[in-house]
């Protein structure tokens, strides 16, 4: 039974001194049975995050994670974050966030390093996969998807195996949906979920693991309000969520839903469905 998960990636927002109540409330008021819940504040928010969650009984059930990583252990790389440097302050993190391939022009070589150093010290990755508009429409989305994973996983080179361990998550992000207020439609996204587990199939059978268990999030401007619909489809993990998850309500409803996703898993495995 795959687990169900939802990541709160805090992006550019929060300091030091807001980012711990804003985690220790959103934890308090998202204590819900079989729901994994990560918080990706910023680099310099996770100490405090960190430390903030430890202290409360609710908080000492959720993960953080950064949103990036360098592709280097360590080295001249003025301003960056290493892997290694992440050691007692975060467990999971996310890599080619499209912001980043965007902003920070990430491609899929650089992204699968990023993954390799994740797996050599132990992070939990949350792989960002996703089209733009126009591939969409151009009925290229699965494709394009497809390639990324292909592109990343290749770049990586190590044993799937690796990844299987470490536990790696896909997230598919519509570009066109993040931070737009526009979401994919469920059916879509878990089209795209199954699309993701084919992928990584045909990557060959030491990926066999790695595709039948790997979670695959949907991402792109969800909310309490529409959570729901993507949380209903079974090829559909979690969600990685952004502007929402900076607002208490809008996560208390996102991980109720995710609760009765959770609890629906449960008593399907249970009755032997
Ligand atoms: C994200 O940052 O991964 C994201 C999905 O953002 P939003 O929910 O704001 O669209």
């Amino acid at each position: 039974m795959r687990p169900v998960i939802i990541a709160a990636n805090w992006k550019m927002h929060s300091t030091p001194s807001d980012a711990a109540a804003l985690a220790t409330t959103i934890a308090a008021r998202t204590s819900v049975a079989g729901v994994e819940r990560v918080i990706c504040p910023p680099f310099v928010c996770l100490a405090t995050v960190r430390d903030a969650l430890a202290a409360t009984p609710a908080g000492a059930g959720v993960g953080v994670g950064a949103q990036n990583i360098h592709h280097e252990l360590t080295g001249a790389y003025t301003g960056e974050i290493g892997a290694p440097m992440l050691a007692g302050l975060a467990s999971w993190v996310i890599l080619g966030h499209s912001e980043r391939r965007r902003d920070a022009g990430e491609t899929d070589e650089l992204i699968g390093r990023k993954l390799g150093r994740a797996v050599e010290v132990g992070l939990r990755p949350i792989l960002c996969v996703g089209e733009q508009l126009a591939e969409r429409e151009a009925g290229r989305a699965e494709a394009v998807v497809a390639g990324q994973l292909r592109g990343c996983l290749a770049a990586f080179g190590g044993d799937p195996a690796g990844l299987v361990h470490a536990g790696l998550v896909v997230a598919y992000e519509p570009v066109w949906a993040i931070g737009t207020g526009k979401t994919a439609r469920g059916s879509d996204a878990a089209a795209m979920a199954l699309a993701v587990r084919a992928a990584i199939a045909e990557l060959g059978p030491a990926f066999a693991a790695l595709a039948a268990d790997v979670p695959v999030l949907y991402g792109g401007s969800v909310t309490a309000a529409s959570a729901g619909e993507f949380l209903g489809e079974p090829a559909i993990d979690g969600a990685l969520v952004g502007g929402a998850s900076l607002k208490v309500e809008e996560m208390a409803g996102i991980v109720a839903q995710a609760g009765l996703t959770a609890q629906g898993r449960l008593a399907a495995s249970g009755s032997g469905r």
